[in-house]
């Protein structure tokens, strides 16, 4: 498949703006770095993909079930997870300029060298020796490099004492973790089984960037799957197949996700085995989602640090022991730009005349059908209203009468509409109307009594 051509990024992001998916955040105060708000259309979106999430890995599946833990979670739940620790990045700062930098982003860009297993004063050293100049000034000046917890903290102001601190969550995960036991003396679960959540994950980004696909506040969809450790090798498996379905039940061109495995020596303080889904984004090919084998790493942490126990009893042999887990995460900023970069053609018609086009799959598109009396007249107004009234109990619709048809269509081919529906002087006579496929452009004429079953197998299959 050809890559997306680097600068389709900007009419993405300019796309997104203009109709009403994605805004900069705070704009009317000149803007808040890396923050970014979903606008109408992005909102519906958003809610697609959460939702096709739970209903495929929650309500299709008899093995899990769902939960929605807290933001702010104790502080020792960072000290036993090891975020405290080791949830740092490597920054460098520009003495001259007083840019900051991810060290091994800097030395990448500049050396076309990974630094992912190079220490502090190694970074610092090969800036050094490298002569690396600073991307903003050109200056060749920088500080040592040194760690920088990606955590956000804040208090809980009962004494405004420093042992007050709280931390926003960088990960949906330890929610799940901290309520294991709350879930297996609750519900009738039974090894193997997995625990869902979607929810803002907060993350202090160095440098933040490319749009969505680095924010410092973002969606994750995540599960742990509780299993028995000698399962692990297929049970990772077999969620690395699921992972892909989901890819392509979303609408995802598959050639464009490819696997990339974590060598050893660089997989995270938790994890015995990691692989990232990757997207070809138009920037590069990078981690869209993340699969980890994280042993029992997390359980038997909490159980130490909170002194509970955390274990799982058999219900047929009485055997007691701590599960180990596997965790499929997913992000959702990132799966909308993977979607809008997949989805965006610029599309040259007969006639020469272009059009622009999302061909997102009618399962996430944020409204199915749109609906358009010929004119702006009655009967033929009264006639669609009608119409639309029919369809929108089911679907997000949308009614539009002003302007040409011929516009009316290209803003919804904009927004990724899959259907548009117009009455003309016909319907009055016969009680049809012309369905329009946004990606054939065809028309095919159809009766109202028929549209909802038509409507029903193209967009819910
Ligand atoms: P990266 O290497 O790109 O920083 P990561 O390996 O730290 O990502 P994970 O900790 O595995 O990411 O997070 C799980 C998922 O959350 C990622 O696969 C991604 O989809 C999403 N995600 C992580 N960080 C961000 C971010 N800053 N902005 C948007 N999405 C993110």
């Amino acid at each position: 498949m050809a890559p997306l051509p680097q600068d389709s990024l900007k009419h993405i992001v300019s796309l997104a703006k203009r109709r009403g998916f994605i805004y900069p955040g705070s704009e009317i105060y000149g803007g808040f770095a890396n923050t970014y708000s979903f606008g109408p259309y992005g909102a519906e979106l958003k809610k697609n993909i959460k939702d096709l999430w739970w209903k495929t890995f929650v309500h299709r599946r008899r093995d899990m079930v769902g939960l929605d833990g807290p933001i702010l979670l104790h502080p020792k739940v960072w000290q036993a997870s090891g975020h405290l620790d080791n949830f740092n990045d490597a920054m460098i700062d520009c003495k001259a300029c007083k840019a900051r930098f991810r060290c091994d982003h800097l030395i990448e860009a500049a050396l076309n060298q990974s630094a992912d297993a190079m220490s502090l004063q190694q970074m610092t050293e090969t800036v050094r020796n490298n002569k690396v100049k600073c991307p903003k000034c050109g200056a060749q000046d920088f500080t040592d490099a040194r760690h920088f917890n990606l955590m956000f903290s804040t208090h809980m102001s009962k004494t405004g004492q420093e042992g007050d601190t709280a931390y926003l969550r960088p990960e949906t995960a330890q929610a799940i973790f901290i309520d294991f036991k709350n879930i297996i003396d609750t519900m009738r679960v039974k090894i193997p089984f997995g625990v869902a959540q979607i929810g803002k994950a907060f993350r202090n980004e160095i440098t933040p960037g490319n749009f969505i696909f680095r924010v410092v506040e973002f969606d994750q969809m995540e599960i742990e799957y509780f299993i028995r450790a000698n399962t692990w090798e297929k049970t990772f498996e077999d969620w690395l197949a699921s992972m892909h379905a989901w890819c392509k039940l979303i609408g995802l061109k598959t050639d464009r996700v490819h696997e990339k495995e974590h060598p050893q020596e660089l997989l995270s303080h938790y994890s015995r085995r990691t692989v990232d889904l990757v997207y070809d984004f138009p920037f590069g090919t990078s981690e869209l989602y993340g699969l980890a084998y994280r042993t029992d790493f997390d359980l038997s942490r909490h159980a130490e640090f909170s002194g509970q126990l955390l274990t799982y009893t058999d219900p047929e042999t009485r055997e007691k022991f701590t599960p180990h887990v596997i965790e499929p995460t997913f992000g959702v900023e990132r799966t909308i730009l993977a979607l809008l970069c997949d989805a965006y053609e610029e599309e040259q018609l007969e006639g020469g005349e272009m059009r622009t086009v999302l061909h997102f799959s009618p399962l996430i598109a944020p409204v199915k059908v749109a609906v358009f009396p010929l004119m702006k007249k009655e009967p033929l107004a009264d006639k669609a209203r009608m119409v639309f009234d029919l369809l929108h109990e089911r679907w997000n619709c949308e009614y539009d009468e002003s302007g040409a048809i011929g516009k009316r269509y290209r803003r919804q081919d904009e927004l990724g509409t899959p259907y548009c529906i117009t009455i003309d002087f016909d319907t009055l006579e016969n009680d049809t109307v012309t369905l329009r496929d946004r990606d054939s452009m065809k028309q095919e004429r159809i009766l109202i009594s028929k549209l909802i079953e038509e409507l029903n197998a193209k967009i819910n299959n």
